[in-house]
């Protein structure tokens, strides 16, 4: 068994069966991504869109491709025909480029809404009332070929594991929260290589993970 394979097969024993194994893939090469799929891997998360569309270009069309990077609405384009589901969305600009290439594609592309959750000052991700406001919004009744899936989150970088814990579990209080109003809300995807047992404990639904895959990245 090689190394990626017992790392899968770690990882899959300890997170319960309904629970989405996000491959968290950047920068490394499709050689790597294969020995996952090989051991029956379908899910592979990418955060260069580019570099996403040459590994779906050149692996088998049976994988499940996720964006977990941050997403330029010029690029949307480019990944629209085959994404499966794209973790970062934080502007309803956003969700209506999503829509315009979904449409061209006669598709229905998936989306997470990123909520900012980290104490840090971070660029990305709605607060709380911007993702209610665009949830309720009637802009998004018109985007027909957006489907919002569930919310998406990162804790801050930190050792404190006090302080990962209370940031997901205000995520997942948040969660809970909406589904009621918008029971489409299925997925909440918290939990990386370094805190996924606690985003577990905390609700998780779907974990991404690389470096506890396929090793640490030389450049990110
Ligand atoms: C890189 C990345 C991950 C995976 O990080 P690891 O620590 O290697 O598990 C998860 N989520 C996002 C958004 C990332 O960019």
């Amino acid at each position: 068994m090689n190394t990626i394979e017992r790392n899968l097969q770690d990882i899959l024993a300890s997170i319960p069966k309904d629970v989405i194994l996000v491959a968290v893939s950047k920068t490394k090469p499709i050689s790597e991504l294969m020995q996952a799929y090989n051991t029956g891997q379908r899910v592979f998360g990418e955060n260069k869109i580019q570099e996403m569309t040459e590994k779906w270009e050149q692996m088998p069309k049976d994988i499940s491709w996720h964006m977990i990077g941050h997403v330029q609405t010029n690029k949307v384009k480019y990944m629209a025909p085959f994404v499966d589901l794209i973790h970062a969305v934080d502007s309803i600009k956003l969700l209506k480029e999503i829509d315009k290439q979904a449409k061209k594609n006669n598709r229905v592309i998936n989306c997470l809404l990123q909520i900012k959750i980290a104490e840090e000052e971070s660029k990305f991700g709605l607060d709380k009332e911007d993702a209610i406001s665009i949830l309720g919004s009637e802009e998004l009744k018109n985007l027909t070929n957006v489907h919002i899936q569930g919310l998406m989150g990162m804790a801050t970088f930190t050792n404190d594991q006090h302080q990962i814990k209370s940031e997901f579990e205000a995520l997942s209080a948040f969660f809970e929260h909406l589904k009621p109003k918008y029971p489409y809300l299925k997925t909440l995807s918290i939990g990386m290589s370094s805190d996924y047992k606690i985003a577990i404990d905390c609700g998780s639904t779907m974990v991404r993970i690389g470096s506890s895959i396929f090793g640490v990245r030389n450049y990110s």
